[in-house]
């Protein structure tokens, strides 16, 4: 009953005049030109209330894709109880059968939903192609796939026996119901918090970002249609702390799977605490939270590598991933060349919306994050302790455009340096060559994160150096190259310290912490 190690879904490539970039397009327009009414998914309900809140295009925030229905209080009871009565069913299903749905799953989304998931994502949360490509379709498909042969392995897993003994291990479901949280960065990531639950047999309630709904609701179709019995997970539309208020008091919540703010998270975390005592069981808590993401170059990196990973690194998806290079150390003798590099490429990076498919920078996801990213470039505009080396214009009156920013610090604990801002602006401290030790340490002391991280270098005595200092700095360890574009099944995903629990998106690690096993003992 081995599922089959699978191989990485093909990037599909948008060139001009290929089939691919036509059916896209055209994808695009018929989406950009309809209304989408986009119901909650409860049970075998697709709910829809009297609160209707409009989805929009972020790089044309005037432009409404559609409306969606927005739940209250009764919306989360019910999704609550509609999981638990769908528990058992799903629980006692042969594990293999789970599985295929999801495996279909992950080829429907290969081929019929495949447009439909990248034009959503691409309208909704303003990716361009090979963004949404590499997440609604590749990751979203890998996740389901990997997972899929994961959980075979796991549930093979069986102890020793002996003479007249015969041991079991059951990897049973959690005894509840499990909370999804989603980000809206990812659809991907979004599919797979409630997915991994569900594949290992629990049930869920899934409240995605108000700013992913248009996507998920594209995830939550072809989760349907592959055959996901009704209940098993179950989409709402509320308000979070009001949902937490119910989920996190409820005695049959078994644990959250979480992608969001380190804020958040720690809220979430306390609240659990304090409510320990009215459950039925331990919750699991498993979250990726934010990140200050590093690249350090030793003086012997080579600079038009270093460039392509500080542009890359820092400004695809306008900086919006936990991952995103946020803040780099270069040597004197390389900032020379290195910042030429990178003046080449910045002025070659076009921004817009996703109508031309050679726009490399879109707008941001909404006014708040527009606001906050852009408040940190005037407070730098304003501060004699830095200077802009590029970018530094935003614009709202159309869509939350923010020009790719570097702003240069002689301040290695300047505030750029240090706090998470989830936008297109990179930080820069030049230090001095020989200090390649001491500004290592400083890489490692100056942000509570520990997510990703890279180093650039061809000397293999500093990348051992830097390996050994950063050793706790970063989940994910780039040489290099830049610190994000994780691949399922390659570079398991997550990091400690304020980021999170490090359960390792799409791995075993993960789904492990989605299970209950239960040892029998037989003797004969
Ligand atoms: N897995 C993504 C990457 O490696 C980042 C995920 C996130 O932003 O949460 O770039």
């Amino acid at each position: 009953f081995n599922v089959p190690k699978p191989q990485n879904e093909p990037i599909n490539s948008y060139a001009p005049n290929t089939p691919q970039r036509e059916a896209l397009k055209a994808k695009l327009a018929e989406m950009r030109n309809s209304v989408a009414d986009v119901p909650m998914y409860i049970g075998s309900k697709e709910v829809r209330t009297n609160k209707k809140l409009p989805l929009t295009c972020p790089h044309d925030h005037q432009h409404i894709l559609g409306y969606y229905h927005e739940g209250d209080e009764s919306h989360v009871h019910q999704a609550i109880a509609t999981s638990l009565a769908a528990r058992e069913q799903w629980a006692n299903l042969p594990w293999e059968n789970r599985v295929a749905i999801f495996l279909k799953a992950a080829d429907l989304s290969a081929t019929k939903y495949r447009m439909e998931l990248n034009a959503s994502t691409m309208l909704g949360q303003s990716k361009n192609a090979y963004q949404a490509e590499i997440d609604s379709a590749c990751e979203w498909i890998d996740f389901l796939r990997f997972n899929a042969h994961f959980a075979s392995q796991i549930y093979a897993q069986q102890p020793e026996s002996s003479d007249g003994v015969w041991n079991r291990l059951e990897h049973r479901p959690l005894e509840g119901f499990v909370f999804a949280v989603t980000p809206f960065n990812f659809t991907a990531i979004a599919g797979n918090l409630p997915a991994s639950a569900a594949l290992m047999g629990n049930v869920v309630v899934w409240k995605p970002s108000p700013q992913q709904i248009y996507s998920a609701n594209v995830l939550m179709k072809v989760l349907k249609e592959a055959g996901l019995p009704d209940g098993v997970i179950n989409l709402i539309y509320t308000d979070g702390p009001m949902t937490g208020d119910i989920v996190f008091k409820h005695p049959q919540f078994a644990g959250v799977h979480f992608t969001g703010s380190t804020k958040v998270f720690q809220h979430i975390w306390k609240t659990i605490g304090e409510n320990i005592h009215l459950y039925k069981t331990y919750p699991r808590i498993v979250g990726e939270t934010g990140g200050k993401d590093f690249i350090i170059a030793h003086k012997s990196a080579d600079p038009k590598a270093l460039a392509v990973g500080l542009v890359r690194g820092a400004f695809e998806y306008q900086g919006q991933k936990c991952s995103a290079a946020s803040r780099a150390y270069i040597p004197s003798n390389l900032w020379k060349e290195t910042s030429e590099y990178v003046t080449q490429f910045l002025n070659e990076i076009k921004m817009g919306g996703t109508e031309d498919f050679s726009n490399f920078v879109n707008a941001v996801i909404d006014e708040k994050a527009f606001d906050k990213i852009a408040n940190y470039i005037q407070q730098a505009k304003a501060s004699d302790k830095v200077e802009i080396f590029a970018g530094g214009n935003f614009d709202k009156s159309k869509g939350y455009f923010i020009e790719p920013t570097i702003i240069l610090t002689q301040d290695p604990r300047y505030t750029t340096m240090c706090e998470e801002i989830f936008g297109p602006v990179l930080t820069i401290y030049v230090y001095d060559e020989d200090k390649y030790e001491e500004t290592l340490e400083l890489v490692d002391s100056t942000s509570e994160y520990a997510l990703t991280g890279a180093v650039f270098s061809q000397d293999r005595y500093a990348l051992e150096i830097a390996n050994k200092k950063l050793v706790n700095a970063a989940g994910n360890f780039y040489i290099n190259d830049k610190p994000t574009g994780a691949v399922v099944g390659q570079q398991p995903f997550g990091g400690a310290r304020a980021s999170g629990t490090n359960d390792k998106a799409g791995s075993m690690l993960n789904l492990l912490r989605w299970v209950s096993p239960r040892t029998i003992k037989e003797t004969f």
